[in-house]
């Protein structure tokens, strides 16, 4: 039996010649076997990202930092005691 889904299967397209490309699991060729071209970092992230990540998740795009939780407002700074009243003067 040769089961093969057709939705694990996804064409890599050579951005040289637009040849489909043999994708084998999760690798992406460096090379262009028909046309030799050699394809660059960014050409390669670009067919990784196409693959969708089956396999080897790639960084799934990072939630982001869940951000400092908005301060409570800060806690009522206690009052500083009333000055004391002055000591009336003794006597008069
Ligand atoms: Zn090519």
């Amino acid at each position: 039996m040769c089961f093969r889904p057709a939705s694990a299967q996804i064409d890599i397209k050579c951005p040289e010649c637009g040849k489909t490309l043999p994708v084998v699991g999760n690798t992406v060729l460096k090379k262009c076997p028909f046309c030799k071209h050699e394809f660059t970092d960014a050409e390669i992230e670009t067919m990784k990202a196409s693959l969708g990540g089956s396999g080897a998740p790639g960084a799934p795009a990072a939630p982001g930092a869940p951000g400092a939780p908005a301060a409570p407002g800060a806690p009522a700074a206690p009052k500083a005691p009333g000055a004391p009243a002055a000591p009336k003067a003794p006597g008069k």
